[in-house]
């Protein structure tokens, strides 16, 4: 978690600075929160909430007749933390039943980091001592599948997938849980594809998977990959897809190349669903699990 904080720092996070050198100003008057809202509203906090903190802040601030940025910020921090909901429940459900695997499916459109959080993840498994199968489950693009078995390798699990281009993706998802059945792994953990081009095709394939994989085990845990970058884009993307399935948790990747963190804020506000991991990089190590504080210190860094 202080490694979330640091790398985050360091990425161009910063909403603090000129935040602070906003509160700075001799008055905070109309013009300042005007500035702050539009600073925040760049961070893609969201319209909703950025409106509900800067009266909240305004409020206080006039009634409790506060002057140092330092404090007006402290506030901010801790309004902030409030709205990204410090109490929901980020734990990953992937643990192995008594008579098989624990089943994790991952989706999002293509590009936004889906079989690299697999890899990662994978990773973070293997050095928990977990035995972890993967299941390339993206058949669309040849070397989607490739790439999954790369990460495979790279980490030392298995990856099931089939050597025919356009193969059924729910039938490489049973294949997939078959195995980790058969070989008694603690988690089978499922790469999709993400056609957002064509929503019926997508919510077909997508339910399918799903309901292929229930005739054997139970999925615990489906993650959707949310590319940061594309800021409120990613909220219309959530919304389609969990209309197809029901989302567990969010992964938010390439918050290392971004200064709109603040999209946490309204994907868990929209969607009611944590945000469990977030992505810092394209290497291996590059996962980290979310916290609020350390993410809004990061933003506020
Ligand atoms: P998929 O199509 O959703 O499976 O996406 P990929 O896993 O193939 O990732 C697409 C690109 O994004 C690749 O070049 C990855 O290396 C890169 N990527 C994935 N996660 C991150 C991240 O957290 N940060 C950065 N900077 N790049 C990432």
């Amino acid at each position: 978690l202080v490694r979330l904080r640091e790398r985050l720092a360091k990425s161009n996070n910063a909403l603090g600075k000129g935040l602070l050198a906003l509160l700075s100003r001799d008055t905070i008057d109309e013009d300042v929160w005007e500035e702050v809202e539009e600073t925040l509203l760049l961070a893609d906090i969201g319209t909703d909430s950025t409106m509900e903190l800067v009266d909240t802040l305004r409020e206080r601030v006039k009634v409790l007749g506060v002057r140092s940025p330092e404090h007006v910020q402290a506030m901010l921090r801790e309004e902030l933390i409030k709205l990204i909901d410090p109490a929901m429940d980020r734990t990953l459900n992937i643990t192995r039943h008594d008579d098989r695997p624990a089943v994790l499916m991952v989706v999002g459109v293509n590009g936004v980091g889906k079989t690299t959080t697999v890899g990662k993840l994978a990773r973070v498994l293997v050095a928990e001592d977990k035995d972890v199968l993967l299941g390339a489950a993206d058949t669309f693009r040849a070397a989607a599948a490739e790439q999954l078995a790369t990460w495979g390798a790279r980490v030392g699990v298995p990856t099931v997938k089939s050597d025919v281009d356009g193969a059924d993706p729910a039938s490489v998802a049973f294949e997939a849980v078959k195995a980790g059945i058969d070989a008694e792994v603690d988690v089978v953990m499922i790469d999709t594809a993400g056609r957002l081009q064509n929503k019926v095709g997508l919510m077909d394939e997508l339910g399918k998977v799903k309901r292929v994989i229930e005739k054997q085990a139970t999925v615990d845990e489906v993650l959707l990959v949310l590319d940061a970058t594309t800021g409120q884009n990613g909220l219309t993307q959530a919304k389609v897809f969990s209309e197809v399935v029901n989302i567990t948790g969010i992964v938010l990747t390439k918050l290392d190349g971004t200064a709109k963190g603040g999209i946490v804020v309204a994907i868990q506000k929209t969607l009611g669903v944590p945000v469990k991991l977030v992505g810092l990089g394209e290497g291996p190590d590059d996962l980290a699990p979310f916290d609020a504080e350390s993410f809004v210190d990061a933003l506020l860094a």
